[in-house]
């Protein structure tokens, strides 16, 4: 696609926009500028093409479609039918998947639709294998009792939050960890690292319906082999969420026992992480699950989104391209070189380094909460997210973690060598910073922040984002 096209697409969508409400054009102007400004070291973000953008932009948000490709309960769904089934096609491919469900929402939504899937497929209750043949009438109070009881006090047994877990991992304030009777594992207090004889020893007392792996902050590789034989020693669902790391199993820098796709018997993503896409999720699965996972919506999810899954299609098809695999090595390559350039300087790494996209900071070494350094390198134009760090005496809200990531910087063109000079333009906001009155408040002398801004920004220069867009 030529530079005319792209600035053409862009400009022409704002000048509609602008005739109607001028301040929604200017926001979304606003937010190109400042993206373009920006070190983005969220670790979950991304930048998507301008081809993902523009598939999001158009009538099919019009378009009521619930119900599955060919099965729908909306008349008029022959075209939402094409880009869902491009979109599952193009993900089964991909992930080298049996089945593909690419209605979710987002990655939460992806979860639920998982969740209900293994509790409908294993409950074994007369009255649900009735709901089940669509007999929902039939149902008497007494099914309906029954179905209940055994449906509630199910059990999940995740990666806790602190341990770098998603909240849906059966985190107790979560919709998981109300639904299920849920028990967590951690890492190992000295290394950082997932204990898999733990996780086992865990697994055989607590006897979980749903083994989950997976997570948002663990900065290395999961063996979804061992975690499968794990599952199987105790007749759990093996599930995994592969939200943040699906772009490197995409990219086959994952594969063998740390590829979740071939052990678990269903796993989850969203597609706007490491894989780039729009904003959505994904459920990847077996035949033996296909049947309850694409009763999605409406059992659990809100009607479809055909717009977003045309975008899936779209960024599906890109991550198909070979050039993929070289991008999800270099957000490796790059992760490994900020771990590596923080080191040298002294930073303090949960499990020591990195192995995949993110790497966490534990910025207690520094003096200062999660929250204190996360807003003094915002000051300082570096954007990234406190997280909690495992056993973290801060909490969840204020925390001991900085968590950064490379897949969006990876995607803006940045390379090892401008990772090192990340690290230093972080190791100086974090040396300069001091704690101030309370866990949110810090000392920075805005010189220097605006000194490191300037430098990032420098940085950016040369990796231009949207290169091809100019709005003028
Ligand atoms: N699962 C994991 C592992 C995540 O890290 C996240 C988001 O951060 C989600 C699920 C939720 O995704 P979403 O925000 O799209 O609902």
């Amino acid at each position: 696609m030529s530079l005319n096209a792209e600035s053409t697409a862009f400009r022409s969508a704002l000048e509609v926009i602008r005739a109607v409400e001028p301040r929604v054009a200017d926001a979304i102007g606003a937010e190109l500028a400042d993206q373009r400004e920006s070190l983005k070291l969220i670790a979950s973000e991304n930048y998507a093409s301008p081809a993902t953008l523009l598939a999001m932009g158009n009538w099919f948000s019009d378009k009521y479609a619930e119900g599955t490709v060919g099965r729908r309960f909306y008349a008029g769904c022959q075209n939402v039918d094409t880009v869902e089934a491009l979109a599952a096609e193009h993900a089964k491919e991909l992930f080298g998947a049996a089945h593909a469900y690419v209605q979710p929402h987002s990655g939460i939504d992806a979860n639920l639709v998982a969740f209900w899937a293994i509790l409908a497929d294993r409950v074994e209750s007369p009255a649900l294998k009735k709901a089940q043949v669509r007999q929902v009438n039939d149902l008497t109070e007494a099914d309906w009792f029954a179905l209940r009881r055994e449906l509630g006090n199910q059990r999940m047994l995740g990666m806790s939050l602190d341990a770098g877990g998603h909240l849906t991992h059966g985190f107790r304030p979560n919709i998981s960890g109300k639904m299920f009777d849920q028990r967590s594992y951690g890492t190992d207090p000295t290394t950082g690292l997932i204990d898999y004889d733990k996780v086992a020893e865990a697994a055989r007392e607590f006897k979980p319906l749903i083994l989950v792996a997976g997570y948002s902050a663990y900065p290395r590789k999961v063996n979804f082999r061992i975690m499968r034989e794990i599952a199987d020693s105790v007749g759990a669902t093996f599930m995994v969420d592969m939200a943040h790391f699906a772009g490197l199993v995409a990219g086959k820098v994952f594969t063998g026992d740390f590829d979740p796709v071939p052990h678990a018997h269903i796993v989850t993503t969203t597609t706007h992480k490491s894989l780039r896409g729009p904003r959505g999720g994904m459920v990847l699965c077996g035949p033996e699950l296909a049947g309850q996972v694409d009763r999605g919506c409406p059992m659990v999810l809100g009607g479809p989104l055909p717009h977003v899954m045309a975008a899936k299609a779209v960024a599906l098809a890109e991550a198909r391209r070979p050039d993929f695999a070289g991008y999800a090595q270099r957000i490796v390559d790059n992760s490994q070189a900020l771990a590596e350039g923080l080191l040298r300087r002294g930073a303090k790494l949960v499990t020591g380094g990195t192995d995949n996209h993110l790497v966490l900071i534990d910025v207690s070494g520094y003096g200062l909460t999660g929250r204190q350094a996360e807003q003094a390198l915002l000051d300082s134009g570096i954007v990234t997210n406190r997280n909690a760090v495992p056993q973290d005496p801060n909490g969840a809200w204020y925390t001991s973690g900085i968590r950064i990531g490379t897949p969006a910087l990876t995607t803006r063109g940045l390379g090892t060598a401008e990772m090192d000079q990340t690290a230093e333009l972080i190791h100086t906001v974090l040396t300069q910073t001091t704690s101030g009155e309370s866990k949110a408040k810090y000392v920075l002398d805005p010189a220097l922040a605006d000194k490191v801004s300037k430098q990032a920004s420098d940085l950016l220069t040369t990796f231009p984002l949207y290169p091809a867009v100019d709005l003028g």
